[in-house]
């Protein structure tokens, strides 16, 4: 087996996320090559080599592919990927955009979102936002597939010695254009690879409020912030921050839900965290189904007196 692992990076470092991905590579077995798709991203490629269980790194470093839009970097996959018998990536933003592309130009179908490696075709998926576990078993000659990052840990960042080789090919579809991006800069950990989330829904009333009666909470425990749509849907905040099943997947050791309900959608983002807190004045809030622990009250009162015993 040979298995094309499509690195997330930002042409400095690479992505955290990779490393769950390269796990689920491990589990299905075989040589293990990780293609760095970027510009002036040769570090990237020496983070990549180092990785553990990782053989081979291919480095396509072209202007082309700087912002690694989806249309140059499918190609790139698409093309690369016919020698390899899987194609995995990340279950990202980034990855769910180049992904299925790759799949459409090699003509099969893929698989999203694998959670577990029951052999090296057949997978088990989350389906009906995660009320039910599917397994899956690929009848194509490329498996391509995302990989939930929450269900596989990170192998070690050092360990391996891969040797590192240019791919002077280069895909530019034409199609589509790099205008700017606006990156909300932060203190914070990153909302999917933080220990610990403090998430705000509808509940805490206005963006002001999220971050008057929020953010000394994240600051006391060091957390990552999140919200359910409905605040961010309302702008209390912006639209990375949603964590659920059309947000992003995040299982912390430690989530704490602040005025959410706790609808299918949002649990689909979370509800794989080791320990789950909910603050609801409601005490049949639906979320408390899934919390480890609840506290009913108001959020304006009860959020600044936890602070203060923290
Ligand atoms: C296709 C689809 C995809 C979706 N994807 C997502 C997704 O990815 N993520 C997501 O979150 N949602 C998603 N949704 C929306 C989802 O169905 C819910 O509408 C949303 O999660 C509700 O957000 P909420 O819990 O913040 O708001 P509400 O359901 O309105 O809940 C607010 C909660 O705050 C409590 N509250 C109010 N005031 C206070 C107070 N002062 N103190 C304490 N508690 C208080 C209330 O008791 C209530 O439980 C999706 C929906 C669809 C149809």
């Amino acid at each position: 087996m040979s298995i094309l692992v499509i690195a997330e990076h930002d042409n400095k470092t690479l992505n955290g996320a990779t490393l769950n991905v390269v796990a689920a590579a491990q589990k299905i077995g075989g040589d293990i090559t990780v293609l760095v798709a970027g510009s002036g991203a040769q570090a990237v490629a020496d983070q990549a080599a180092q990785v553990a269980g990782v053989s081979k790194v291919l480095l396509a470093d072209n202007a082309a592919y700087a912002n690694q839009l989806a249309e140059n970097v499918a190609a790139l996959v698409a093309e690369l990927g016919k020698g390899y018998s899987h194609i995995l990536a990340t279950s990202t933003t980034t990855g769910k955009n180049i992904l299925p592309r790759a799949a459409a130009l090699l003509d099969v179908s893929m698989i999203s979102d694998i959670i577990a490696v029951e052999s090296p075709k057949t997978f088990k998926r989350p389906i009906y936002a995660g009320n039910a576990i599917a397994t899956v078993e690929s009848s194509e000659a490329i498996v391509v597939a995302t990989v939930r990052g929450t269900a596989f840990d990170p192998v070690a960042t050092t360990g391996g010695s891969a040797a590192v080789e240019a791919v002077s090919d280069v895909q530019d579809a034409g199609i589509s254009k790099f205008v700017s991006e606006e990156i909300v800069k932060s203190e914070r950990p990153e909302l999917t690879a933080a220990r610990i989330v403090v998430s705000g829904g509808r509940g805490v009333g206005s963006g002001e409020n999220y971050h008057t009666v929020l953010d000394p909470l994240a600051d006391k425990l060091g957390a990552a912030q999140g919200a359910s749509r409905a605040a961010v849907d309302a702008g209390f905040v912006p639209n990375d921050m949603q964590v659920g099943q059309t947000g992003k997947i995040v299982a912390p050791d430690l989530y704490i839900a602040v005025g959410i309900s706790g609808a299918i959608q949002h649990l689909a983002g979370m509800k794989d965290s080791k320990v789950i807190v909910a603050i609801n004045k409601d005490e049949e809030a639906p979320i408390n189904a899934v919390a480890d622990y609840w506290l009913v009250g108001d959020l304006n009162t009860v959020v600044p007196e936890l602070v203060s015993k923290i």
